[in-house]
C-alpha cells in the first residue's frame, strides 16, 4: 500500500529519559486515513504532528464514535525495535471497530502502517530499560451529520509517545477499592470494545477512589454487582490456595492482550490457571481466610500491577503483606524480558522492525 510523506521540518527534541512520563510529549509526525462509504479507506499519510480540524457535527463528538488501541514500540540492548503481538492489537482493533459501527481495517494493511509509521519515528523510541514509544491508534466517526446511523466517513489515526518508565521508584503494591455504586459496563454492551466511551463512563468511580487514596476501582459486574471484572483498565488475577483465577471474559470484560499472555506464561511454567466467575463474597471469604497469596493487575501500560490493599464495604484488607508476590515477580521478568529482548522470545511474540 501506497503511504504518502510530508516531513515535519520543525524537528522536536527527545525529553532527557530519565524524566519521560506518560503521553505529554509526540513524536514529530503522526499517520493518518480517511474512510468513506463505497470507497474505503484512502490518502494514507505520515505528516507532522499537529491539530486536526472538525466539522461542527462530525459524529464522533455527538455520538461517541470512537475507538483505540495501545500498544509499546521497545528498544533492545542492542539498539534495533520491537513490538509486541501487534497483530493482537489490530484484531481487536476491528472487533471494537464492528461493536462501534465504524469500518475495519485489513490486517495486513494494518500492520504496514504501524510498522511503516514506527520506522520513520524510530528515533522516539527510548534506550532505557522500562521506557518505550507508546502507541496509540485510534478511529473516529466523522460524518457532517447530525443523523444517526453507521458511520459513512472516518479518520483512522496514529499518534506515538515516549513514555517513562513505570516503576521509576521500584514496583510498589497498590491500594485497589472495590466499587459497589458505579459500573463500567453490562453483557451485551460496549465492555469487550476498547472505546473512549467507557473511560469517559468510569472516570467518575476512579477519581472517588483516589481522593480516599485508591489507585484504581475494582469494578464487578453491571447486573448483579456481585462477580469481579477488573481493576481501572487493567485485568485482573489472583492467587488463590496455588491456582490462579481470573475472571472469563463474558463479554463485559476487555480482552487484554497482557492477560492472554499471562495466562499462556503460567501455563507453560505449570501453573493451574482457570477462567471463570468470581465472585466478590469468594475473594473476600479467601481474604478472610487466608488463601488468597497474591492479586494483580495486568495491562500493557505497568505489565503486572501488584495489589497490596483491597477495600470493600468500609472494611481494609491486606494482601500477600503488602509485599510483591512470587508469581507477580516472575511474570513482571518474562514478560519484560520478551519486550525489551532481554530473554529469549520463546512464543514467537515479537515483531522485529
Ligand atoms: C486496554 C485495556 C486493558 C488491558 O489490555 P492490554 O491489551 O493488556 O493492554 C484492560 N482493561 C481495559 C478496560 C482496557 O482498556
Amino acid at each position: 500500500m501506497e503511504i504518502r510523506i510530508v516531513e515535519n521540518e520543525n524537528k522536536g527534541f527527545m525529553p532527557k529519559e530519565s524524566e519521560l512520563g506518560f503521553g505529554k510529549v509526540f513524536s514529530d509526525h503522526m499517520f493518518v486515513m480517511d474512510y468513506e462509504e463505497g470507497r474505503g479507506w484512502y490518502d494514507a499519510r505520515i505528516i507532522p504532528f499537529g491539530y486536526i480540524s472538525l466539522h461542527p457535527a462530525s459524529t464522533v463528538l455527538h455520538y461517541g464514535a470512537e475507538i483505540f488501541e495501545g500498544l509499546k514500540a521497545y528498544r533492545t540492548a542492542e539498539g534495533s525495535v520491537q513490538l509486541f503481538r501487534p497483530m493482537e492489537n489490530i484484531k481487536r482493533m476491528n472487533t471494537s471497530a464492528e461493536r462501534m459501527c465504524l469500518p475495519t481495517i485489513d490486517e495486513e494493511e494494518a500492520l504496514e502502517i504501524l510498522t511503516a509509521f514506527v520506522k520513520h519515528e524510530e528515533r522516539w523510541v527510548p534506550h532505557t530499560f522500562g521506557t518505550s514509544l507508546y502507541l496509540r491508534p485510534y478511529m473516529f466517526g466523522n460524518d457532517e451529520s447530525l443523523g444517526v446511523h453507521t458511520v459513512k466517513r472516518a479518520t483512522f489515526m496514529i499518534i506515538a509517545s515516549p513514555s517513562g518508565s513505570y516503576y521509576k521508584e521500584g514496583i510498589n503494591p497498590v491500594k485497589i477499592m472495590i466499587e459497589n455504586e458505579d459500573v463500567r459496563t453490562v453483557r451485551g454492551g460496549t465492555g469487550y470494545a476498547k472505546c473512549g466511551g467507557n473511560y469517559a463512563a468510569s472516570t467518575r468511580a476512579g477519581e472517588r477512589a483516589n481522593k480516599k487514596g485508591y489507585s484504581q476501582v475494582l469494578w464487578l459486574d453491571g447486573v448483579e454487582r456481585r462477580y469481579i471484572e477488573e481493576v481501572g483498565a487493567m485485568n485482573v488475577m489472583f492467587k488463590i490456595d496455588g491456582e490462579i483465577i481470573t475472571p472469563a471474559l463474558t463479554g463485559s470484560i476487555l480482552p487484554g492482550i497482557t492477560r492472554k499472555s499471562c495466562i499462556e506464561v503460567l501455563r507453560s511454567l505449570g501453573y493451574k490457571v482457570t477462567e471463570r466467575l468470581l465472585s466478590v463474597d469468594e475473594l473476600i471469604e479467601a481474604l478472610e481466610n487466608g488463601r488468597l497469596e497474591e492479586a494483580w493487575g495486568c495491562g500493557t501500560a505497568a505489565v503486572v500491577s501488584p495489589i497490596g490493599r483491597l477495600m470493600y464495604r468500609d472494611v481494609e484488607y491486606s494482601v500477600n503483606g503488602e509485599k510483591i508476590g512470587e508469581v507477580t515477580q516472575r511474570l513482571y521478568d518474562i514478560l519484560t524480558g520478551i519486550q525489551w529482548g532481554k530473554l529469549p522470545d520463546s512464543f514467537g511474540w515479537v515483531y522485529k522492525l
